[in-house]
């Protein structure tokens, strides 16, 4: 019988067939699409014709078909319903999958055929989308290192090796840190603690085999216990103990990690011919130089520090108000920043939800992209993976765009947090495929399903991440929707956020769950305010390890990172009162892996362009102005990464972002 993950899908859209796949297909449809990949590959690499587009970048393109089905199918289930048995399939699969990919692209006479074209790309004759695909397979072959001969070629693949174990250690060592350290409450201790920390301290006790509450270094713990606990010798013993995590000396220390990890980053940047890793790193960015990063974050910083500081001194205030003298402290900010937030702006949480209901915010995320971009949705009824599941088909003008599958409610069998991935990314060749496109939450259940204004947002940004897949429109796999630059594809999903606030949207859409009526102006003003509070401590702690991840990657690797730490601290005068958001030892960002490595900034290079773009809305005729609406699908939402990322936002609005916006936005100048 053949396996159901590789047979043609007879269904709808040509959907995956979930209720015919069973856990033991995923294995062995992994190994014949790996094999069967292998050998296109090695086909188009034995190929003794002169390369030329087609029998090269297009056969690439065109290879991996079963591949592309089987892993859509299994990482869909495996982050959004795993069990025990496909937990241990993605433990098999990882390694195998590394060492596939390395495989291809460490095929020499395959890049020889590539390189081959990209020398004689001008006497090609390319339309503009396979110049750019050719650019980029050149490109992505030259930095994994394809080109290097002899020794440099051994030497790339042991650095590649060492990189990986030291990022593993360093994930292990935090990891060990956290779980170790964790400090025993009394019932004198819990003052002042709302019921969910207690509720929370309580639950860590029991896993640790305590006899009652203990605050531990998890983030859902020791941040509201810093935020509301009023002994300040506790706060104090557990803010340092946080801060140390992977600095506590012995086995699990970071710290000589860190300086092993700058230091190879530094010389693989060299051998591909890079002054420095940030260089190496940024070339592939909209942002493409470490100057241009240091300015934007420069001009953040000033502002960002200035607010701070005056937050600092309101709050030294009330501290002395108190009784306790000397400094604000690092383990004082989340406590006073708190007693301030409640006494300025007391928003109910379980007064907001009833407005917020479920299924009339997805209702609000469709109705806004209906007046937008033209598109309507109805449901589909389809077996899905889980029975929470919900699908709607796209369409505009009556004209199949898309199918739209929400996952939205919170299990045990579905990783944290919210994404939005494509379970077949938009493409034209080598046949015409439509996007089938998913976001996956993890809101509470409930009837009716209740939302956080958090949640709301998480909603309407998946939702902009789904846009630009569904309505992408590329030739190309490889460059459809949102494969484009780190620092660039934040835009439309942060974009899109914008459109939640919209006055008439939530007029219209939050309107509560018993009554219908819809949320009052006085809560809704309440909720927008609240949402740029200690705005000045987040972009400064936010800010500063920014910094702190490019100057270790610009220039020289260091030779003591905390010290270049220190240094980079000390040159932008950090507030002391405030640690930055991800110390060196701590910073799994940057160490754990080399994602966002020198691109830990990114976060905020989206939102300059998200504030801006959405100010070009304003600008226009608001915030459903049909000429801006066409711009943003013309140039942002349809192209993914088809032109650099810099184009494309140029043509949407005429000019570069600056970082007024977000300044505003953030409430760190005057709006
Ligand atoms: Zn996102």
């Amino acid at each position: 019988m053949t396996n159901p993950i590789l047979a043609a899908w007879q269904t709808p859209f040509e959907i995956a067939p979930f209720d015919a796949i069973s856990d033991d297909d995923f294995a062995p449809a992994l190994d014949t699409a790996l094999t069967a990949h292998l050998e296109q590959i090695e086909a188009i690499a034995d190929n003794t014709e002169t390369p030329d587009f087609d029998n090269t970048i297009g056969a690439m393109e065109a290879a991996g078909e079963a591949l592309d089905k089987v892993l859509s199918v299994f990482f869909t289930v495996a982050g959004a319903d795993s069990n025990p048995k496909r937990e241990e399939l993605q433990r098999d699969f990882s390694p195998k999958l590394a060492a596939h990919f390395s495989a291809i692209s460490s095929n020499k006479a395959l890049f020889r055929r590539v390189a081959d074209l990209w020398a004689r790309k001008d006497e090609l004759t390319l339309t503009p989308e396979q110049s750019r695909v050719l650019m980029l397979t050149h490109r992505g072959f030259v930095r994994a290192g394809a080109a290097l001969e002899g020794e440099d070629d051994t030497r790339m693949q042991d650095i590649k090796a060492r990189l990986a174990t030291l990022g593993t250690s360093f994930t292990q060592n935090l990891l060990a840190d956290e779980r170790e350290w964790f400090m025993e409450l009394s019932d004198s201790d819990l003052e002042g603690l709302p019921d969910f920390v207690v509720g929370a301290a309580r639950a860590a006790g029991s896993e640790k085999d305590v006899d009652g509450p203990v605050v531990t270094l998890s983030r859902s713990i020791i941040v509201p216990f810093l935020q509301f606990s009023p002994r300040r010798d506790l706060r104090e013993l557990a803010y340092k103990a946080w801060a140390a995590r992977g600095a506590n000396g012995g086995e699990t220390d970071n710290r000589e990690i860190a300086a092993e990890t700058l230091k190879l980053r530094e010389e693989r940047a060299q051998l591909l011919g890079y002054d420095n890793f940030a260089a190496y790193k940024l070339e592939t960015e909209m942002a493409r130089t470490p100057e241009r990063v240091r300015e934007l974050l420069m001009q953040v910083w000033e502002p960002a520090r200035a607010q701070a500081g005056a937050d600092a001194e309101t709050m030294t205030q009330m501290m002395q108000a108190d009784g306790i003298n000397g400094p604000l402290e690092a383990w004082d900010w989340r406590y006073y920043a708190e007693k301030r937030r409640k006494a300025e702006h007391d928003l109910d949480e379980a007064e907001l939800k009833p407005y917020l209901q479920l299924d009339r915010m997805i209702e609000a995320s469709f109705a806004c992209a209906n007046r937008l971009f033209g598109l309507d949705f109805a449901p589909l009824d389809i077996p899905l993976y889980h029975e929470d599941c919900r699908a709607w088909e796209v369409t505009r003008n009556g004209k199949h765009v898309a199918v739209f599958i929400g996952d939205y409610f919170a299990r045990g069998s579905k990783r944290s947090g919210a994404w939005c991935s494509a379970m077949r990314a938009q493409a034209k060749f080598p046949k015409e495929q439509a996007p089938i496109v998913i976001n996956v939450c993890n809101f509470a259940k409930g009837d009716p399903a209740l939302l956080s204004y958090d949640d709301a947002r998480t909603l309407f940004h998946e939702f902009g991440h789904a846009l630009h897949q569904m309505l992408s429109n590329v030739t190309y796999e490889s460059i459809s929707g949102t494969s484009v630059a780190r620092d660039f594809v934040e835009l439309p999903s942060q974009l899109y956020e914008h459109w939640l606030e919209v006055p008439e949207v939530l007029a219209e859409f939050a309107t509560h769950a018993e009554t219908g009526a819809p949320m009052p102006q006085e809560m809704l003003d309440k909720v927008l305010k609240a949402a740029n509070f200690d705005m000045g401590f987040q972009t400064v702690e936010y800010v500063a390890s920014a910094l702190v991840d490019l100057e270790f990657h610009d220039g020289a690797a260091p030779a003591d990172p905390m010290v270049k730490q220190a240094e980079v601290l000390e040159q932008i005068g950090m507030p002391q009162a405030i640690g930055m958001r991800h110390a060196t030892p701590q910073f799994a960002h940057v160490f754990a892996g080399d994602g966002y490595s020198s691109a830990y900034y990114s976060y905020m290079w989206s939102e300059v362009m998200d504030a801006d773009a959405f100010a070009a809305f304003e600008e226009a005729g608001g915030a459903f102005d049909a000429e801006r609406a066409k711009a943003l699908e013309t140039h942002i939402l349809s192209t993914g990464g088809s032109r650099e990322a810099e184009e494309l936002y140029l043509a949407f609005r005429g000019k570069l972002p600056g970082v007024e916006a977000l300044l505003k936005g953030r409430g760190l100048i005057a709006a």
